[in-house]
């Protein structure tokens, strides 16, 4: 496919990606959008011009201020509205919008100067724990080498429910948070902000379509109840996770904040980056088993921007790290009959490569502030400081395709006084 849009090789958004988010129309308010190269082009509009006219679509799908109505549509709707996108960027096809220049000024804006929202009303968040080094490098400094793993570990994906309330999206500043802690040496626990406020790089999938209470979704239906992928940081307070979690898990050291990125990315624009995860021993039992690739070959980066400094890479790591895949999460999640709902995300936790500079998350590069990270202008970080905007980037790229996610930025604000 070729757009008749001049998109730069190295762009997020080519024909092949067709990503959908929700931004803020000058006049209109919010509004749903797909990417194009350097441009945002507005649904809503495309729908009033009459574009969709052979999907059938509700009258005023687009307007709504997220998402979830036209997720609520099924995957059918999803796949017919990607194909006549790309019908209408497609250079060769007759129906293209390229034909019709005075619908165009309605339709496009630079995505520079566009303000994004958030795409998702999240009513439910499920955050996992399925990168083996990640669980390992964590259980080593929690437990020591010998029983880094959990029993558990190789048997389920394991998870915890977050809190949805907090989720914001790209660009929204993160306040570091007050709490108690209690570390080593203090004789008694103190309430403070964090000391060791954290990212974590995750990858998020959002439910489009649930199952019913009662119901399971298998590994090899799970997939078509996912409508999209976003990026997914998953800020952490250590000290206060430390203090907190035993016996009922994270808490307050989780629940103050996550972010993601603003465009959903569907599996299909990412079917050309299948890929065979790692092989999974012991074997699993028969409701977590599956057939085909499963695991995509995204690769992820994080960056950190220190006050008046330059943005600085600190972590290359690929969903290729996850042992656990989407399918795998989707069927674990419903075994026992919960039912899932449109706009629920499914986070796969911190995904960290085997390599140093792989790491998903400063507890891991830094190993607990054991070996701080030099950043260019010469400060140290063991973890984040007020000020640093930390920015998570992820894309697949092979033969001339590249389907990338964007980014979430995110800048760090001091605690209230
Ligand atoms: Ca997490």
């Amino acid at each position: 496919m070729r757009s008749w849009i001049e998109i730069p090789p190295d762009s997020d958004f080519g024909i092949e990606n067709i990503p959908l988010g929700i931004f803020r129309h000058p006049a209109y308010g919010p509004r749903a959008a797909t990417a194009i190269g350097p441009y945002l082009a507005d649904l809503a509009a495309l729908h009033e011009l009459r574009y969709f006219e052979e999907l059938h679509l509700p009258d005023g799908i687009f307007e709504e201020p997220t998402l979830n109505a036209f997720m609520a549509l099924g995957q059918p709707a999803w796949r017919a509205l990607r194909q006549r996108l790309q019908e209408l960027f497609d250079a060769d096809k007759g129906g293209s919008l390229r034909n019709y220049p005075d619908s165009r000024a309605e339709v496009f804006y630079p995505l520079r100067g566009v303000e994004m929202l958030m795409p998702v009303q999240i009513p439910n968040y499920t955050d996992f724990y399925a990168s083996e080094t990640h669980a390992t490098n964590v259980g080593i400094m929690l437990r020591g080498k010998e029983n880094a793993l959990m029993p558990n570990w190789k048997h389920l994906p394991v998870a915890y429910h977050g809190r949805a309330s907090s989720i914001v999206v790209s660009g929204v500043p993160v306040r570091r948070p007050w709490g108690q802690v209690k570390g080593a040496d203090d004789p008694a626990p103190v309430y403070t902000p964090t000391r060791s406020l954290d990212f974590e790089l995750e990858v998020g999938l959002v439910i489009g379509t649930g199952n019913k209470l009662g119901t399971q979704i298998s590994t090899g239906e799970a997939e078509n109840h996912i409508f999209g992928l976003l990026l997914f940081n998953d800020w952490s307070a250590r000290d206060i996770q430390g203090w907190e979690y035993q016996p009922l898990g994270p808490f307050l050291g989780k629940n103050f904040a996550s972010s993601v990125s603003p465009w959903l990315i569907s599996p299909d624009a990412l079917a050309p980056f299948r890929t065979e995860g790692p092989m999974q021993d012991p074997a699993v039992l028969p409701y977590l088993q599956f057939e085909g690739a499963r695991h995509f070959d995204i690769q992820l980066e994080v960056l950190i921007q220190g006050p008046g400094m330059e943005e600085v890479s600190i972590c290359r790591s690929n969903t290729q790290h996850l042992y656990w895949n989407m399918a795998q999460m989707i069927a674990h999640h419903t075994v026992n009959g919960c039912n899932l709902q449109t706009g629920d995300l499914l986070a796969s936790g911190t995904i960290s490569g085997p390599e140093e500079g792989s790491f998903g998350s400063m507890l891991e590069i830094t190993w607990r502030g054991a070996k701080p990270l030099r950043l260019p202008d010469g400060s140290e970080r063991r973890f984040l400081q007020d000020g640093d905007t930390v920015i998570l980037r992820g894309w697949a790229e092979k033969e001339g395709i590249r389907i990338g996610m964007g980014e979430v930025r995110t800048e760090i604000l001091p605690a209230l006084p």
